[in-house]
């Protein structure tokens, strides 16, 4: 099933042109965005996770075209979003970053919030630092901490921007099998200049350049044209 289609999207900032009409949909499994600097990755995964919007063009995310605020937020309470640079209140711990962000999210789910907020920091292995203070982690730790949030309540849509930049290998191969393990429920887009993370996890690839699509394929069809 599709649960993110964009037909026709574009996007321009003043004189630069970030999307140039771009036509693309996904269903579960791990699609890679790839593409040089400039491509329009952040673009795209920013007007799926609805906090930017096209300047044309249709998106449609788990069937709903967003037309509405009621629609917005229900889309947003399925989806996780891990940005290129994650703001963090610099006063926070961990443990109290992302149960805020379960508190945005308005987990209302099964589990007690807290039970749900130990299990992501524990899938990123942040669980023995999650009393620390934020502004006392390592680059890397920031970054598990920030997909922690991203993945809050499984989500059906998990939109990733470089999830590994900066995570060290040994945590950059542990977080492998939390996104392969994601992928087989969700609907996951990552971008990525990591071709190893490309190789273990993604089913197909979309290279953007300029905006457009220059390839959308299988991973083995990439590196035969490459
Ligand atoms: P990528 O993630 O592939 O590096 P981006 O989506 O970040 O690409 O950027 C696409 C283009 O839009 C680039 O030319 C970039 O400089 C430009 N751009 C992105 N964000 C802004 C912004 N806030 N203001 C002006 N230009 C921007
Ligand atoms: P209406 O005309 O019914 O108010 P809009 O198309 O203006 O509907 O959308 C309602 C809200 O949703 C607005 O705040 C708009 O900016 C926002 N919105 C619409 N599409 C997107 C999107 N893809 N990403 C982020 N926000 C969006």
């Amino acid at each position: 099933p599709t649960t993110i289609s964009l037909a026709g999207v574009a996007k321009r900032y003043r004189g630069t042109t970030a999307l140039d009409g771009v036509d693309l949909s996904f269903g579960p499994g791990i699609t890679g965005l790839l593409g040089p600097n400039g491509a329009g990755k952040t673009t795209l995964l920013r007007i799926a996770a609805t906090v930017l919007a096209p300047d044309a063009g249709d998106v449609r995310l788990l069937g709903r075209t967003l037309r509405s605020t009621e629609a917005l937020h229900d889309v947003r309470c399925r989806l996780g979003y891990l940005p290129q640079e994650m703001g963090f209140p610099r006063t926070f711990t961990g443990f109290g970053f992302v149960d805020y962000m379960a508190v945005l999210k308005e987990w209302t789910q099964r589990a007690p919030r807290h039970d749900e907020v130990r299990r992501v920091l524990a899938l990123v292995d942040l669980d023995g630092l999650a009393t620390k203070r934020v502004r006392t982690l390592s680059g890397g730790q920031r970054r598990r901490l920030a997909l922690a949030q991203a993945l809050l309540g499984e989500p059906s849509l998990l939109l990733l921007d470089e999830p590994t930049t900066g995570v060290d290998p040994e945590q950059r191969v542990a977080l492998r099998q939390v996104l392969s393990r994601a992928g087989e429920r969700s609907t996951v887009l990552l971008s990525t200049h990591q071709t190893e993370d490309v190789e273990a996890l993604c089913d197909r690839v979309v290279v953007l350049d300029r905006g457009r699509v220059r390839f959308d394929g299988a991973v083995t069809d990439l590196v035969a044209t490459a």
